[in-house]
C-alpha cells in the first residue's frame, strides 16, 4: 500500500517574514513524519512525529512559539485518533507541556477518557513523567511584542483568519503501508483569546478525525466556524458519500464560508493514499510526502515538488 504524510502549519494570512520559515518548517516535518512511514512505521507514530516536530520549531503557535491568552498566558490544546481502532485522545488548556500531541496520545493509550483538560491534563502528565517545562521557555520574544501590539487593536477573532494577526495551528494525516490512517493537530489557540477559550482543535470531529473505513483529516483556521460545522466530521462525511478527497475538502471549507462566513484550511488522506491540502484564507504552509516526491505550497494553487530522498 502507498504510505503518505500531510502536514499543515496553520491557515491564516501569513506575513512574507514568516513565509520561509513556515515553508521550510512543514516540509521537514513531512520528512521527520515519513521516515517513519518509510521504515514500517504506524501512520499513528508518524503523525505524531510529525507533529512534534512543528511543535519544537518557535515559528508556529503550538508546543514552543504558541500564543498568548488574554491574560499573557499560554493554554494548548491538541488531538491524536488512530483510524484503525477510532481511538483518539486529547488535551485542552494545558500549560507547561512542550508537546501536548504526545500527552493527547497518552491520554488515548493509558486512561479510559478522550479528553483532559487543564489542571488535571496536566496532573495526569506529571502522573506518568511527561516533563513539564515553564512556561517562559515556550513563549518567543516575537509573541510577546505581537501580543502587545495586537492589545492596542483588538476588533474579534473572526477577523484574525483575515489579517495578518491569525497564526499556525499545526497539524498531520498519515496512511501507513498497511493502510491505516491517522491525524494530529496541536495549537496555542488564537491570541488574546478568553482564558479558558478552547477551540476546534482538540475536540473530535472538529479539529481532527481518522476513520481507515473513509480517511484522515486535520483542521486549521477560524476555531468558533469549524466547531459550528464540525469541519473534520463534514470532509469524512462528503468521503463517505464518495465525493474525491480533494472535492470533499473543498466543499466542505466552502460550505463553512457561506453557512458561518469563516475561513479555514485542512488536510486530508484516503486510506488508499489520496490526499489534499486546501484553505480558504490566504495562505496556508503545508507539505507532502509520498514514495519520491515531497510537495509544498503556501499560497492559493500553489504546487511544488522536491525529490525525496529517505
Ligand atoms: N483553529 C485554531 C483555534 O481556533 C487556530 C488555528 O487554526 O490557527 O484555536
Amino acid at each position: 500500500m502507498k504510505a503518505v504524510i500531510v502536514v499543515h502549519g496553520g491557515a491564516w494570512a501569513i506575513p512574507d517574514e514568516l513565509s520561509e520559515a513556515s515553508v521550510q518548517g512543514v516540509k521537514a516535518a513531512a520528512c521527520e513524519g515519513y521516515r517513519v512511514l518509510g521504515t514500517g512505521g504506524s501512520a499513528l507514530d508518524a503523525v505524531e512525529k510529525a507533529v512534534r516536530s512543528l511543535e519544537d520549531n518557535t515559528v508556529f503557535d503550538a508546543g514552543h512559539g504558541a500564543v498568548l491568552n488574554a491574560d499573557g498566558e499560554v493554554e494548548l490544546d491538541a488531538i491524536i485518533m488512530d483510524g484503525s481502532s477510532l481511538g483518539s485522545g486529547a488535551v485542552s488548556s494545558v500549560q507547561n507541556i512542550a508537546n501536548p500531541v504526545s500527552l493527547a496520545r497518552a491520554v488515548m493509550e493509558k486512561t479510559d477518557h478522550v479528553m483532559l483538560t487543564s489542571r488535571g491534563a496536566n496532573l495526569f502528565a506529571e502522573s506518568i513523567g511527561i516533563k513539564t517545562v515553564p512556561t517562559d521557555t515556550l513563549v518567543t520574544e516575537y509573541e510577546k511584542r505581537e501580543w502587545e501590539k495586537q492589545k492596542k487593536y483588538i476588533t474579534g477573532v473572526k477577523e484574525l483568519f483575515n489579517s495578518q494577526w491569525g497564526h499556525d495551528t499545526v497539524g498531520a494525516v498519515a496512511v501507513d503501508s498497511y493502510g491505516n490512517v491517522a491525524c494530529a493537530t496541536s495549537t496555542g489557540g488564537i491570541r488574546h483569546k478568553m482564558v479558558g477559550r478552547v477551540g476546534d482543535s482538540p475536540i473530535i470531529g472538529a479539529g481532527g478525525y481518522a476513520d481507515n473505513r473513509s480517511g484522515a483529516v486535520s483542521c486549521t483556521g477560524h476555531g468558533e466556524s469549524i466547531l459550528k460545522v464540525t469541519l473534520a466530521r463534514l470532509i469524512i462525511f462528503n468521503i463517505e458519500q464518495g465525493t474525491e478527497v480533494q472535492d470533499a475538502v473543498e466543499r466542505s471549507l466552502r460550505y463553512m464560508g457561506e453557512r458561518v462566513q469563516g475561513a479555514g484550511g485542512a488536510i486530508a488522506v484516503s486510506p488508499s493514499g489520496r490526499w489534499a491540502a486546501t484553505f480558504t484564507t490566504e495562505r496556508m504552509a503545508w507539505a507532502a510526502a509520498e514514495q519520491g516526491a515531497l510537495w509544498y505550497g503556501l499560497n492559493p494553487q500553489e504546487k511544488f515538488q522536491d525529490k525525496l530522498s529517505q
